[in-house]
């Protein structure tokens, strides 16, 4: 048996009649109708849960366990061989690697969703569907962590990115990525009602230092800062992350662009006590330092261990 979870997206979105079909409403569709309308699926082992109905643009860490759990629920069922997610795509990575980190590795779990919303007369949903499902039935129990599925490609969690905002083939790797091997489930066994906050704040020419403070007034825990080039801290910026670091928030650096960021090369980070991202780009390296925040890790665990999430 393979359990859907579906949570929204374009792929159960609608055009929106009132935009002269220029719009449509992601997470229209419950996911019975949605399953009911395609072909090709009788007689397949199914069964399939609405666990949440969002575009997800307005995907929150809170939803994440909602979700987080439910996958669990399924893995945990010896009735299900596999989990396919039904997921808008603007976040998806997000989600992907959020899951990659926190599931056990071993039952197939994959990620899908649509460029085109289920009424489009060229909707990718279905074809994206029956082949996440041909994916989950042929993949072996030791799965090594969570994929997404996308037009015809298969992507892990890490390495995953929406590269382009229109268009079927908007999925890509990360460059550099390819072929690597990381761990899955390295959090398995969090256990928490909500994550930590922490914010990321992009990098560009006269970004203001005010971003920082407001940050640390909004309840910040830590902050990913995805900055220019290998990860250049603007010298306006200095105070005021001593400010935050002072008030206890963790500051990484990370890069808008898709290099590594290496420690201690490019800024003093043993001196300034900042951590690093290496090759993880910033919105994933939110997660692992959420992650790394709500299980306690060490300044050192953080230190050696981020960049190999
Ligand atoms: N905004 C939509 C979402 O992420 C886009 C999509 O699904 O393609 O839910």
């Amino acid at each position: 048996m393979i359990r859907i979870l579906a949570t929204g997206g374009t792929i159960a979105g609608t055009a929106d009649a009132a935009s002269g079909g220029l719009r449509y409403r992601a997470a229209a569709l419950p996911v019975a109708q949605l399953l009911g309308n395609m072909d090709g699926l009788d007689g397949l082992p199914l069964e399939a849960e609405q666990v949440l109905s969002l575009d997800s643009k307005d995907m929150r860490p809170a939803d994440w366990l909602v979700l987080l759990a439910a996958t669990r629920r399924a893995l945990q069922d010896p009735q299900v061989s596999g989990v396919v997610i039904l997921h808008g795509t603007d976040t998806m990575e997000e989600t992907a690697y959020f899951l990659h980190l926190t599931l056990p590795p071993g039952k197939p779990v994959i990620l899908t969703g649509a460029m085109r919303p289920a009424d489009h007369p060229a909707a990718d949903g279905p074809a994206n569907i029956r082949a996440a499902l041909a994916l989950v039935a042929t993949a072996n129990e030791g799965q090594q962590g969570v994929q997404v599925f996308m037009n015809g490609q298969a992507f892990a969690a890490r390495e995953v990115v929406k590269a382009r905002s229109t268009g079927l083939d908007a999925f890509d790797r990360l460059p550099g990525q390819a072929g690597a091997t990381h761990p899955a489930g390295h959090f398995a066994a969090l256990q928490v009602d909500t994550l930590p906050e922490v914010f990321v704040l992009p990098g560009y020419a006269g970004a203001p230092a005010e971003l920082i403070d407001a940050s640390v007034v909004a309840g910040a825990r830590g902050l990913v800062l995805a900055l220019t080039g290998h990860g250049s801290v603007p010298t306006a910026w200095e105070a005021a992350l001593a400010r935050a670091q002072a008030a206890g928030v963790v500051v990484l650096r990370a890069s808008r662009c898709s290099g590594p960021v290496s420690r201690n090369a490019n800024a003093d980070d043993d001196g300034r006590d900042w951590l690093t991202a290496g090759d993880l780009p910033p919105a994933k390296t939110r997660i692992a330092l959420m992650l790394a925040l709500a299980v306690g890790w060490s300044r050192q665990q953080m230190i050696d261990g981020l960049p190999q999430l």
